[in-house]
């Protein structure tokens, strides 16, 4: 499936941070890199301006509370995941940070589990850390244990209390 989704916000919505490029091939063309050095700690965005409540989840959207979703309207959602990330998306301020030093170039990337209980589409990870976690489904897929070594939002963490105390997946 070729998803070729024609932006709706001015590009680049986050110059002083973010370079968006383009793959050779792929379903998903476009990625998010930073257009600069980026020194952990920096605060590269804040998604609360441009992003609108999605009416429903999808590949685009984000997960920022238990019950809703958004689209973020900007160059963010060329963001990759990864599961050893160099940023974070932050739902409880809004913010994307940056956990650690990013070089000039290099793909910005967070942990779609981080936000997403539930994946709109699952895709196996080639992010190649040893910290992969394989089948990116959701974080309702993966055992709270497993999830300890990541960043996870409030939501999320909320979710895995719930479902371990239905006694789903431990
Ligand atoms: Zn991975």
């Amino acid at each position: 499936m070729t998803i070729e989704q024609v932006p709706t916000w001015v590009q680049p919505s986050h110059p002083a941070f973010i370079a968006v490029k383009t793959y050779k091939s792929g379903n998903f063309s476009k990625y998010a890199t930073s257009a600069t050095h980026i020194p952990a700690g920096t605060i590269i965005a804040n998604f609360s301006t441009a992003a609108t409540p999605a009416g429903d989840k999808a590949y685009s959207s984000l997960q920022v509370s238990e019950t809703e979703h958004i689209e973020l309207n900007s160059d963010l959602l060329y963001a990759n995941h990864s599961c050893d990330p160099n940023v974070i998306f932050d739902t409880t301020s809004w913010t994307v940070t940056a956990i650690r030093d990013i070089e000039e170039g290099e793909p910005i990337a967070f942990n779609y589990l981080s936000t997403e209980w539930e994946m709109a589409q699952a895709f196996p990870c080639e992010c190649g850390s040893p910290k992969c976690l394989g089948e990116i489904r959701g974080a309702k897929y993966v055992p709270t244990k497993v999830l300890r070594g990541y960043f996870v939002n409030r939501h999320i963490k909320k979710m895995l209390e719930q479902r371990d105390q239905d006694g789903a997946v431990n």
